[in-house]
């Protein structure tokens, strides 16, 4: 991968080793390693410790006084915020990826590894490793789909990068976080998205030709914080669809695989800093974990716009609604029963009634919750013990979703929800 002006060790794109076929697998790279057995100790499907791994991380687990850290994970504080002047070509303004400019502009860091789009395939993620600041331009904006991220770790070490920055997904950033000792970085700076609702990138472009008779010339697509999603064509044209009017009943019931159906870090918890949209309210979210997250944004210094973040709406009646119709669906896509005439007014409503701002953070997060739960206990009930973390349990609690016989490790099966619980 050759661009203009950029040296040729710019983007660097290493061959990849075969992928060890594993049942619940996103393939983040680590069974591509030199010891694939590693996944049995990293692997987020298998038996995650988030209390120990958030203690490694950040100094501490979440702080059960600090009411949004049972749905976020451990932070330092909540921003909302933008770049003054928006990257072109960035999912939202370019934050994550202007972070990852400033690392390799200061020197902090030897490579940054990320994701650039494939070359026949702009949906396609493709693991790089970045070494100059110009070249995080060509890995701006979201592909949809997973890809061996940490299959580059090993080809990092043997070009002798010892301090590196890793943009990733949550299921990505906890592997990696559960090897990173051993994996003997001097520095490691580690930028995560939240991630929710992924699917393979076959599939993704099955759900683009549903949008529109001219898939290819989609460009950019998000789901955003006000209930629509934003479509934008290669001619410029920008088209805003309603969540309820998307066509969801001509998806097959496996459009999302079950990785990303029961995983159960929505927000990234051991990342240095994630940057996301929802609580952003039309902006980005920064959720600042430690101080190496702080050190992380004062790179960007007068470029960046912050504000607190706002919070309105009750989330209640969407969660519950969702728990019913994710219930009824019975592992298919949960629709909503609605005739079309209504359909449209409670799309023109959710946006100006429904949970807005952190309120809606925290919606979205407890409906992953509760479908991390109502999935497994269908089709991988043997999986529950070790595979859903307490802080899960209380944050379904309030919807009276409660662990059964043989579905947790502990004894009780009794779990304190989460204060300013929703019922
Ligand atoms: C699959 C996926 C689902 C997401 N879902 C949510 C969500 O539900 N809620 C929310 O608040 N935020 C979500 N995000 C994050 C959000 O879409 C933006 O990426 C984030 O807000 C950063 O915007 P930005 O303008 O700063 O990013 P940019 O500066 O444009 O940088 C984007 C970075 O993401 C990397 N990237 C792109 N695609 C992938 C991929 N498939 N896997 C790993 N890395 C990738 C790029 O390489 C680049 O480094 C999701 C991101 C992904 C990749
Ligand atoms: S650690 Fe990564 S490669 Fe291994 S099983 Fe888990 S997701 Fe797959
Ligand atoms: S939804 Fe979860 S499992 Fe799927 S790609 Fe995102 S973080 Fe990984």
């Amino acid at each position: 991968m050759t661009r203009q002006g950029l040296s040729a060790d710019a983007i660097i794109v290493p061959s990849l080793a075969d992928a060890v076929p594993r049942h619940l697998c996103t393939d983040c790279g680590i069974s591509r390693t030199d010891d694939p057995k590693r996944c049995g100790r990293a692997c987020q499907f298998i038996a995650p410790d988030y209390p120990a791994l958030e203690t490694k991380v950040h100094g501490r687990a979440r702080d059960p006084a600090r009411t949004d850290e049972q749905f976020f994970g451990p932070f330092q504080r909540m921003v909302r915020a933008s770049l003054k002047a928006p990257s072109p070509g960035a999912q939202w303004t370019g934050i994550v990826t202007r972070i990852g400019a400033r690392l390799l502009e200061t020197g902090a860091v030897d490579a940054v590894l990320t994701m650039a789009p494939d070359p026949d395939d702009m949906w396609r993620p493709v693991p790089v490793l970045v070494t100059e600041a110009e070249a995080m331009a060509q890995v701006r904006g979201m592909r949809m789909g997973y890809a061996p991220l940490l299959a580059l770790l090993e080809p990092a070490r043997q070009r002798g990068f010892t301090r590196l920055a890793i943009i990733g997904i949550p299921c990505q950033v906890y592997a990696l976080r559960a090897l990173e000792k051993e994996l003997g970085f001097e520095k490691l700076f580690v930028i995560g998205t939240p991630c929710s609702d992924n699917t393979t990138t076959e599939k993704f472009h099955d759900f683009l030709n549903l949008l529109s008779d001219q898939p290819e010339t989609i460009t950019y697509l998000e789901f955003r914080a006000d209930y629509h999603v934003e479509l934008r064509f290669a001619d410029g044209k920008v088209k805003e669809i309603p969540f309820l009017q998307l066509p969801i009943s001509k998806l097959p019931p496996d459009f999302f695989p079950m990785t990303c159906r029961t995983c159960v870090d929505y927000t990234n918890v051991l990342a240095d800093i994630t940057v996301g949209y929802m609580g952003g309210q039309g902006e980005q979210w920064l959720i600042v974990r430690n101080t190496r997250g702080e050190e992380l944004i004062s790179l960007l210094g007068d470029e960046l716009k912050q504000s607190a973040p706002g919070s309105a709406g009750k989330r209640k009646g969407a969660v519950t609604g969702f728990l019913a119709n994710t219930e009824r669906a019975a592992g298919g896509l949960p629709l909503r029963r609605m005739p079309d005439f209504l359909r449209h007014i409670v799309g023109w409503l959710m946006p100006r009634v429904g949970p807005r701002g952190l309120e809606f953070a925290r919606a979205r997060v407890e409906m992953k919750a509760v479908e991390t739960v109502l999935h497994l206990r269908r089709a991988e009930p043997k999986r529950m013990k070790t595979m859903i973390p307490d802080h899960v349990w209380a944050i379904v609690a309030p919807y009276g979703l409660k662990p059964q016989a043989g579905e947790r490790t502990t004894l009780e099966t009794d779990v304190a929800p989460t204060q300013q619980s929703a019922v």
